[in-house]
């Protein structure tokens, strides 16, 4: 259940982190797409315009195309020389048929080399047929004319944009007009002109007509020049000559889009006009000769500004109709991609953690034995580091036990190898249930055994090792034939200071051959040399002692009972300062439990001793002595405490009889660790206000944190 409840997190988390990518992925695309309709647009937009700015150009070379179609025709030709043999009416007939079919031309005309109307065809409503007019002009001031006078033999002319006028009235609305004017040769000299006025709004409205079902909102301005300019609005041009094109792009809070008109003042055409000529007009007699002009001065452009609201809902309108396709693509893109991801990352996981446990299978094998059942020498190694990694620098006081059955080749050679293998099986199952669970047992191999204590004085160490002694020596051992097999087993004993194992099992080994050679079935203890200066220093946690007292035999914890200990120490029984001590703290007994604290008091003198001491107490005190005297003959709780004076030390073999102990007062806390140590010499008695003040600082003090 909670593994399947693992893989679906794993799932839901990659599930949940692929929307999340998919998200970001759909607002970075959505950024793109807006980024590229815009582009998009603004190219289209672009491409119109120049378009239109071509269609502009060709325009404008196919109304000097046109003239010069008429100027070349020889019936044109006649008409305006003296006596030529062609008259109007026969011209006429061409011109109305041409006038017809190009209903860009509002007019169509033949002038006389001063100027003069001499055949004229008005066509001011395009979707009318053309018709002659006979209200002949003289033309011969107006500009074009004078500027295709001006001009040499052979060149055309185009003049500007302006609007139509009649017999000098603007006609309204305005109808952006120029004029095409070529001259006609009679092969030696200018003999009359062609002039075509062309209609060009419409060339320019169409680009807006191109762009109106892309866009809705724009306007487009034509112009030459820093002044004139045209402007397209609702369908309308209008000619305007008092706006200059800076302040039209200024007013405009619009994208603005240009074109050029790409056309040069004289440019020569004759490439376009060839290229151009077609039935039923052909050019006869082309001259070489012939050039066009414009008056174009400056370069002519198109400009086209779209509002910037109208933009933007274009862009909007074009991302709509992407935006749900776009997102459920990414969407479940992202969650395809995430379910597979999640997949691979289960298959991993699942792998992994196979791999974990075959590892974590194949040390537990390597760290047990597989006899006994117990931990391996491997085993025993890494449950050693572990304990040292978690004690740190407490790590003195730890007891190590080496275990060996006696005569264990005459088992084997009396009951068969199976029959010994037993014999370990069940020892090792005797040897545990003497244990706690935190000590350590290990097989050191064959039929040697090392058991490790952890938090006891060398005293506890010999204690719990002579009963594991005691408990295999009574065991009763049996073959599979129900036979009893007489199995006892040798020990040595040591403590384990700040040196290595080895130097431990050196110790405990030495121990257990003098266990050995002393008769077998017995426990030896060695303590390493320098032991004694293995004092306890402030904060370090207190071994578990056996206490040897005139009260009985307990351990250190079992007496504090998780209260505060204070252990008076003193040199000897029956000497008059140490009994008025003795019997002071007796009377402070209520002072003690006040403090939840218990007292307790230490010499080296024995057991009987203090039995008969205590009752001297008791009468100068005047109340009972409630608080046990510790018999440290062994001298354990002398040495860690650091209660033998300097010249008292006498190496290893030291007695009671030997050294007499300082007096000294030492508080414990609940959690057996050293917190206080005063050191008297042995002549000077103890202030009590002062050690009850201390422990008072102490308790405050740990109340506090
Ligand atoms: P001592 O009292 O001096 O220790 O005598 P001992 O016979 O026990 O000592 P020794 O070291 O000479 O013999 C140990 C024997 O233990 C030798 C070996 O064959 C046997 N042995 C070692 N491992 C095993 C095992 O796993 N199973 C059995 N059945 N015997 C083993
Ligand atoms: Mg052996
Ligand atoms: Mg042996």
């Amino acid at each position: 259940m909670n593994k399947l409840r693992a893989q679906l997190q794993i799932v839901g988390f990659c599930l949940l982190l692929g929307l999340a990518l998919g998200h970001g992925t759909f607002v970075y695309d959505f950024f793109q797409r807006t980024a590229e309709v815009e582009q998009d647009a603004a190219q289209r937009v672009q491409n119109e315009l120049e378009d239109g700015a071509e269609g502009y150009r060709r325009f404008v070379y196919d109304a000097s195309r046109h003239g010069h179609l008429i100027a070349e025709m020889p019936m044109v030709k006649r008409l305006l020389v003296p006596n030529g043999g062609s008259t109007a009416d026969d011209v006429a007939l061409a011109l109305d048929r041409f006038a017809d079919i190009y209903g860009r031309y509002l007019q169509v005309r033949v002038l006389d080399s001063e100027g003069v109307e001499i055949i004229r065809f008005d066509r001011p409503d395009k979707s009318k047929p053309a018709f002659r007019s006979y209200d002949l002009q003289d033309k011969s001031s107006r500009p074009y004319v004078v500027a295709a006078q001006s001009l040499p033999r052979f060149h055309s002319y185009v003049s500007e944009i302006s609007a139509n006028m009649e017999r000098g009235q603007i006609v309204v609305p305005h109808v952006p007009t120029f004029r095409s004017v070529v001259p006609v040769d009679d092969g030696e000299k200018t003999v009359g002109f062609v002039v075509l006025n062309a209609r060009v709004g419409d060339i320019l409205a169409s680009v807006a007509a191109e762009l109106l079902p892309f866009l809705s909102n724009y306007e487009v301005i034509f112009y030459v020049g820093e002044k004139q300019f045209w402007q397209l609005k609702n369908g309308q041009w209008n000619w305007d000559t008092s706006t200059s094109v800076q302040s039209w792009v200024n007013q405009q809070n619009a994208q603005l889009f240009s074109a050029e008109v790409a056309m040069r003042n004289q440019a020569p055409i004759t490439d376009q006009i060839v290229k151009g000529a077609q039935s039923p007009f052909q050019i006869y007699d082309f001259d070489q000769r012939r050039q066009l002009h414009t008056n174009f001065v400056d370069k002519m452009y198109v400009k086209l500004s779209v509002p910037h609201a109208e933009w933007e809902s274009h862009v909007a309108r074009e991302l709509e109709k992407e935006n749900v396709g776009a997102y459920l693509t990414i969407i479940a893109f992202s969650s395809l991609v995430s379910l597979l991801v999640s997949g691979l990352v289960l298959v991993y996981v699942n792998q992994q953690k196979a791999r974990n446990q075959r590892l974590a299978e194949a040390k537990r094998l390597a760290q047990t034995d597989h006899l006994t059942g117990v931990w391996s020498r491997a085993g025993f190694e890494e449950g050693l580091e572990a304990l040292r990694a978690r004690l740190g620098s407490d790590v003195r006081h730890l007891g190590i036990c080496l275990l060996d059955v006696d005569h264990f080749k005459h088992i084997n050679d009396t009951w068969g190898h199976a029959t010994g293998d037993t014999v370990l099986r069940e020892l090792a199952k005797v040897v545990k249930r003497e244990l706690r669970d935190y000590d350590l047992l290990a097989r050191w191999g064959g039929e040697e055994f090392v058991i490790m204590l952890e938090g006891v004085s060398s005293q506890v160490a010999k204690n719990v090792a002579e009963r594991i002694r005691q408990a295999v020596a009574s065991h009763v051992f049996s073959t599979e034939l129900g036979q009893s097999v007489d199995v006892t087993i040798s020990m040595g004993v040591t403590l384990m200071s700040k040196g290595s194992l080895d130097q431990a099992l050196e110790r405990a080994d030495n121990a257990m051959y003098l266990a050995k050679t002393e008769g077998r079935n017995q426990v030896r203890l060695t303590l390493s040399q320098d032991s004694s200066k293995e004092v306890l220093n402030i904060g370090d946690t207190v071994p578990d002692y056996l206490l040897k007292t005139d009260e009985g035999e307990f351990l250190l914890s079992d007496y504090m009972g998780g209260r505060w200990l204070i252990l008076f120490s003193h040199p000897k029984d029956y000497t008059p300062v140490c009994t008025s001590e003795l019997a002071k703290i007796a009377q402070m007994s209520d002072v003690w439990d006040s403090l939840n604290t218990k007292p307790i008091a230490l010499s080296l003198d024995s057991i009987e001793q203090h039995v008969g001491w205590k009752q001297d107490i008791a009468k100068v005190a005047g109340c009972a002595v409630k608080f046990p005297l510790i018999a440290d003959t062994d001298l354990d709780l002398a040495k860690a405490f650091n209660m033998i004076p300097a010249h008292a030390v006498l190496a290893n073999n030291w007695t009671a009889d030997d050294v007499q102990t300082v007096r000294g007062v030492f508080i414990l806390s609940p959690d057996k660790r050293l917190r206080l140590s005063l050191l008297y010499p042995m002549s000077i008695g103890r202030d009590f206000n002062e050690i009850v003040r201390l422990l008072k600082a102490l308790q405050s003090q740990d109340a506090a944190q």
